[in-house]
């Protein structure tokens, strides 16, 4: 192509990029010097200059020139930065950020590219520029900490090992999605030591991002578990049977040590892996029933709606010898907590309280989560008749704005966003501020019932929130529930005094320190971060976690409860390394763990979740995320072989629900 027919086509190429909204005047004076027909070979460097992106070796692309600009601008970079790329490819995007930064290292998965790439870039003058051929999923450790780094590849997740080699303040970007099709660009900011921001930039399509913490690459097709680079397994697993304090039976087990290991803590977090594992509840209620006998603790608080863990806290506490109309625990999923081992639990708890005969200081069960909405409403309207029969009325009307929706609340949540002035933001706000400011009056005459009455009206305001976020994306809703969770968690230790303890029983994914797993990279929130954040190490994170057998779930929300198959492990997980040190049930102390061990515990492994939907037949997508296991949990309690809870409700065809836990 002759000299002036190129720099017309380059001048229509910056002048393209200008009106695409590029607007960082050294992104453009980069792009505009950087010779990109030197990148690709002879016979497309007539395409140089075209806004797309052109095949290299190795079946690989030098990105579209626009999406390189985009990145770049995106990383918001200072001429004295030092930044990363991982998929140097052709090294064209390297070349541009050498021209705006101090320092450019840039890693290759393949090694013909990488060679390739660095005799360009030197014969080319980019002496500011490093090449190495490696994994650039786990970074360049060596030259860490960096001010930026971008990925040119697309992961199903963003790789902790990068997140962590950012300086504070520095940014990560980088195309994420749980398949090849379905990619975002993301804007990760390390805001602090262990706080990230993330901004989505817009859909975009990238080659996959293959290696420890990326994509796997099985016999040429893709697969979703990213190994950490660890011990070799055995040797770890082996390191673990050393370590693992041995359950020899969930009843006869001697809890002293954990006992010890938990110390002083104010509040004690009990995980579960799945919503139907009968082994999870039972030891959860085991160390509960010590905590209370022998620490004293106040109260458990669980993963249930409030109006339905009310109804226990009545009965452990004998406030009220029936059921209310209201029915308990009949909302899906009913066996998360209408079961055998719940109820042998409860039962117990009414026996302790009715023994101790501590009257007012009995220990309470109260439920978290809001789902409970129409529920709370009924509750608030109840309790004002008894005490202001005007505020009542007050109340029904201001929470009628909410009626219509009592079938579906989730299209209030969609006709509310897209029609202001149907919105009951303001109804729901003005009811618990009314409340609020009748506090003293009301409380004077019972401060529980109060308790429960503002505990309804604050879950009804979240939850009116809840549903016109649900369209907002899943991290603002799943935030905005985690923060009700752990706000109505605070508010009942208040209620209880500067003294209080806790036990909170709930999912592994609201009580481990999210921070520390692939949902902190999302900008996710959870009830065990939080926690750590507000109480430090008085709050004791406990996980569970298993290899096989079988689970309480349904297989899409709103269907039947089936006992379903847990697929054994896969390999790369902790749960495989748990399963490999052989033992059936154990502790596994973290937080007072063995140095090495808890080290090797920090790389980034999958980890599994099954909710109350199990869909075992896209187990490794659906059910595993990555996580950090000793900077999630200070202690991991294993069974290596787990069962269904037994449920009481209608999957047992007993109708239980309506009167649990008052007919058992
Ligand atoms: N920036 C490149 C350029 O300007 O030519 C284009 C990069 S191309 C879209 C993505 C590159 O990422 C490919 O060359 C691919 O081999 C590389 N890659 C994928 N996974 C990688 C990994 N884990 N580490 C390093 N490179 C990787």
């Amino acid at each position: 192509m002759d000299t002036d027919l190129r720099s017309s086509k380059k001048q229509a190429f910056l002048d393209l990029l200008k009106k695409r909204g590029i607007q960082d005047k050294r992104v453009l004076e980069a792009m505009a010097t950087v010779p990109r027909e030197a990148f690709v070979g002879l016979d497309l460097a007539e395409l140089a200059y075209d806004d797309s992106p052109l095949p290299i070796e190795n079946g690989q692309t030098i990105s579209q020139p626009y999406i390189v600009a985009l990145m770049t601008e995106a990383m918001q970079l200072r001429p004295s930065d030092t930044v990363l790329e991982i998929g140097t490819g052709s090294g064209y995007a390297a070349a541009v950020l050498s021209r705006i930064v101090k320092q450019v290292y840039t890693i290759e998965r393949h090694r013909g590219l990488a060679e390739q790439a660095r005799e360009r870039l030197s014969s080319l003058g980019y002496d500011n520029v490093s090449v190495r051929c490696g994994d650039g999923t786990l970074g360049w450790p060596e030259h860490a900490p960096f001010d930026a780094i971008v990925v040119t590849a697309g992961g199903p997740s963003v790789p902790l090992s990068l997140t962590r080699q950012l300086v504070i303040g520095g940014r990560l970007i980088i195309p994420v999605g749980q398949s090849l099709h379905d990619q975002k660009l993301q804007r990760i900011t390390r805001v602090s030591e262990d706080d990230i921001r993330t901004e989505e930039l817009g859909g975009v399509r990238f080659v996959p991002l293959i290696g420890e913490e990326g994509w796997r690459d099985v016999e040429g097709r893709l697969n979703r578990p990213p190994p950490g680079k660890v011990e070799p397994a055995a040797a770890l697993s082996e390191q673990i049977r050393s370590q693992a304090i041995h359950i020899p039976s969930i009843e006869s087990v001697d809890l002293g040590g954990l006992l010890s290991r938990i110390g002083d803590s104010r509040l004690v977090l009990l995980g579960e892996a799945s919503h139907g594992t009968a082994e999870f509840y039972e030891m959860r209620a085991r160390i509960t029933r010590e905590l209370i006998e022998k620490k004293g603790f106040h109260f458990v608080a669980v993963e249930a709606d409030w109006p339905d863990a009310a109804q226990i806290d009545h009965f452990v506490r004998e406030t009220r010898k029936e059921p209310t109309q209201e029915l308990t625990f009949s909302r899906f999923p009913t066996w998360m907590w209408a079961n055998r081992q719940v109820a042998n639990f409860v039962q117990w708890l009414r026996h302790h309280n009715r023994q101790a005969d501590t009257g007012d200081q009995a220990v309470g069960f109260f439920g978290l989560d809001l789902y409970s909405l129409y529920s709370s409403i009924n509750a608030i309207i109840g309790y004002l008749e008894q005490v202001d029969t005007e505020a009542a009325a007050v109340a029904r009307e201001r929470y009628g704005c909410l009626t219509p929706w009592e079938k579906d609340p989730a299209t209030y949540g969609r006709v509310a966003l897209t029609r202001q002035q149907l919105s009951c933001e303001q109804d729901v706000v003005a009811m618990l501020n009314m409340l609020m400011q009748k506090r003293l009056e009301y409380s004077a005459h019972d401060g529980r019932r109060f308790l429960d009455a503002v505990s309804n009206a604050r879950l009804v305001k979240n939850a009116e929130h809840f549903y016109r976020s649900m369209y907002d994306g899943s991290v603002k809703s799943w935030n905005l529930r985690d923060q009700h969770m752990f706000d109505t968690l605070e508010s009942l230790l208040d209620f209880h005094g500067p003294d209080s303890k806790a036990i909170v029983w709930a999912h592994n994914s609201h009580l481990g320190n999210a921070e520390a797993t692939e949902m902190g990279s999302r900008g996710e929130i959870n009830v065990g971060s939080l926690c750590r954040q507000r109480f430090g190490e008085t709050a004791y994170l406990i996980g569970f976690g298993t290899h096989q057998g079988t689970v309480a779930a349904a297989s899409d929300w709103g269907a039947p409860m089936e006992v379903k198959n847990i697929v054994p492990s896969t390999p790369d997980s902790y749960e495989r390394l748990c399963h490999d040190a052989g033992l059936n049930a154990f502790f596994l102390p973290l937080r007072h763990g063995e140095k090495n061990l808890v080290k090797e515990l920090q790389r980034p492994r999958l980890e599994r979740a099954i909710g109350v939907i199990y869909r075992p037949e896209t187990e490794i997508a659906s059910h595993y995320f990555i996580a950090s296991l000793s900077r999630q949990f200070d202690e991991y309690i294993w069974f290596d072989k787990t069962r269904a809870v037994d449920a009481l409700g209608p999957e047992a065809g007993k109708g239980m629900p309506e009167t649990f836990p008052f007919g058992l």
